[in-house]
């Protein structure tokens, strides 16, 4: 039977208080029996004992009729008297007739009777056999002529009319108990009944993980404990999902902010996640759903392949692929499944190697360009020292000739020594700058006066537009290759006309001109000369000493600076060249670009 809690309880409770009022009852109702048949029976003694004291004067006045005599006395008392010989044999009764007296039975064996025949008084509550009533018999021995014992009895139903009197009240006091405990116990059911509930609505949005539920704890009985015991739980389960969630928003965030890209792919090849940077790598616009076919995702055939073998012979595989995503990529994937069996997920990292195959191949570029670079040098020289040897040493008008060859050639190896050196160093990732406040004016000033008797030699002017003191933080030694190799440069390709310095200051940044009137470089050109080993003319900057490198370094220098440096050329009027860097320049780790 699906009863309620309230119902339960109640119905315990009512079962309980009924049995216990019967109890209570019928207990006090035989208590009530025996205590008026007890006081009954004390006052028929009593009356009794004044009967026997009376009875020889009786016995004369009725002259020893028995029954005459019994009457008599009992009409005075009021009460049924029984004259009873010594052999039990009734003489005489004050509700028998006469001539009935025959019909009744000996009385020797009545329980009052056989005690008062031993000498006590005795009394007992009995039906009696004669008149069909229950009687309170007490007899009492008497000794008066043939007369052992005399016996009066009163019928209980004065007894029985007040017991029922008295039953009544109780049962109506039972019944008013019965009621007031049945509405409490109701009551009391229904309180708990009531907590149970909220408990059980507490624990219900626990479940569902709503923080604000707690349960109530007061009165801090067992339901109250229980309440205690459940605002613990959902705490320490509130505590625990924080801290899973935070360990899960971690790792969403490390997934998010790695450059790798890294899927999780199911059994069935679906999406379970994918991160931002597979996203990006992978050329694409948004992350999948979950649940999304990765094949679908990708769209990379080799990738497919990689997912499928590795799942097919379980163990990690690697493979690099190239994704023609806008801009080629070379990816390298691992895939590695998660597990023994096949139906466990896949785990798929996705490396950039764009990147590192640029940075080797620019090294690989590099060490050609150095190559070639270094081999016409070489080859000259070595030419030169074997025309000498064979022979050229005695060649007394063209052997000077020939030894200043060999020096020039021997100068420009150790020019683009240096200039691969400066480069070298700039290029390492932790390149500094030996920072310090100086004025750029008086340091390009320095560096033109310098260079002014060469460009005299050249017949060419050079100049710098006067102007304040221009004061920056930067490293001077390498501002001044910066300004040396524009300078050398401009009058390296200049012919005719002149060089002209400027340099002023624009709000936080410093910048300086170097403008020439030389053959300036085509457009197509302007935006790849500051690339190593560039040259427009190679015949011409070889020929003029050039490494081709000089640009190159002076665009590290200057972007070391946090600065930018540019060119603004028309074919055949000159060029300008302009750098900028900032004058409270504190930086600089700067990684060379
Ligand atoms: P190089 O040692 O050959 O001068 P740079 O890196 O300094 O190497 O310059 C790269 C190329 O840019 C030069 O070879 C030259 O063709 C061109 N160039 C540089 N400065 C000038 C200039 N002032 N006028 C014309 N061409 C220039």
């Amino acid at each position: 039977m699906n009863l309620s809690l309230r119902a339960r309880l109640f119905f315990a409770q009512a079962i309980a208080v009924i049995v216990a009022l019967a109890a209570v009852t019928l207990l006090a109702a035989q208590e009530q029996r025996a205590w008026l048949v007890e006081r009954n029976a004390e006052a028929l003694e009593r009356i009794a004992r004044i009967a026997v004291r009376d009875l020889p004067g009786e016995w004369s006045r009725t002259s020893g009729d028995a029954t005459e005599c019994a009457r008599s006395i009992g009409g005075a008392l009021g009460l049924r008297v029984t004259l009873i010989a010594e052999d039990g044999r009734v003489l005489g009764d004050s509700d028998v007739p006469r001539e009935a007296l025959d019909a009744v039975e000996n009385h020797r064996d009545r329980a009052e009777v056989a005690a008062a025949l031993a000498g006590r008084t005795g009394h007992a509550v009995r039906r009696s056999h004669t008149l069909g009533v229950e009687f309170l018999y007490v007899a009492r021995p008497a000794g008066v002529r043939e007369v052992a014992v005399l016996r009066v009895a009163e019928p209980l139903v004065e007894i029985a009319a007040l017991r029922a009197s008295l039953l009544r009240l109780s049962l109506v006091a039972a019944a008013f108990a019965l009621l007031l405990t049945l509405a409490l116990a109701f009551w009391i059911a229904g309180r708990h009944a009531a907590r149970v509930r909220e408990l059980e609505r507490v624990a219900a949005r626990v479940g569902r993980g709503e923080s604000a539920a707690r349960a109530p704890e007061r009165p801090a009985d067992e339901l109250g404990r229980l309440g205690r015991a459940l605002n613990e739980m959902a705490a320490e389960m509130r505590s625990r999902l924080e801290a899973l969630a935070r360990e899960r928003d971690e790792r969403e965030r490390i997934l998010a902010h790695l450059r790798d890209g890294v899927a999780l792919i199911d059994e069935a090849g679906r999406v379970l996640h994918v991160n931002h940077g597979l996203v990006t790598l992978l050329g694409l616009a948004l992350p999948a759903a979950p649940g999304t076919p990765f094949a679908e995702f990708a769209r990379l055939p080799e990738l497919d392949d990689l997912l499928h073998r590795a799942r097919d012979e379980g163990r990690t595989l690697e493979s690099d692929l190239r994704a023609w995503t806008p801009q080629a990529r070379l990816l390298h994937a691992t895939v590695t499944p998660l597990g023994d069996g096949g139906r466990d997920p896949l785990l798929l990292v996705v490396h950039d190697l764009t990147e590192i195959e640029a940075v080797n191949r620019m090294r690989e570029d590099f060490v050609a360009n150095v190559s070639h670079e270094l081999r016409t040098p070489l080859t000259s020289l070595r030419g030169y020292a074997e025309t000498l040897l064979e022979g050229g040493l005695d060649d007394a008008e063209h052997r000077e000739g020939f030894v200043r060859v060999m020096r020039d050639q021997a100068v420009r190896l150790e020019a683009l020594l240096e200039d691969v050196l400066a480069l070298a160093e700039l290029e390492q990732p932790g390149a500094r700058l030996r920072v310090e406040r100086i004025d750029l004016r008086a340091l390009i000033e320095r560096q033109v006066a310098g260079m002014k008797p060469r460009a005299e030699r050249a017949g060419l002017t050079l100049a710098i537009e006067p102007g304040a003191p221009l004061l920056a933080l930067a490293d001077r030694a390498r501002l001044e290759q910066v300004i040396a190799n524009l300078l050398d440069n401009a009058l390296k390709y200049t012919e005719r006309g002149g060089v002209t310095v400027a340099a002023g200051a624009a709000g936080p940044l410093a910048w300086c001109e170097v403008r020439d009137s030389g053959p300036g470089i085509p457009p197509e050109d302007q935006p790849r000369i500051f690339e190593r080993f560039y040259r427009v003319d190679k015949a011409r900057s070889r020929e003029k000493g050039g490494t081709g490198l000089g640009l190159s370094i002076v665009k590290h220098i200057v972007q070391l600076h946090g600065g930018s440096v540019s060119v603004a050329s028309v074919p055949g009027e000159g060029s300008t060249f302009r750098f900028e860097i900032p004058r409270g320049a504190e930086t600089m780790a700067v990684t060379p670009g």
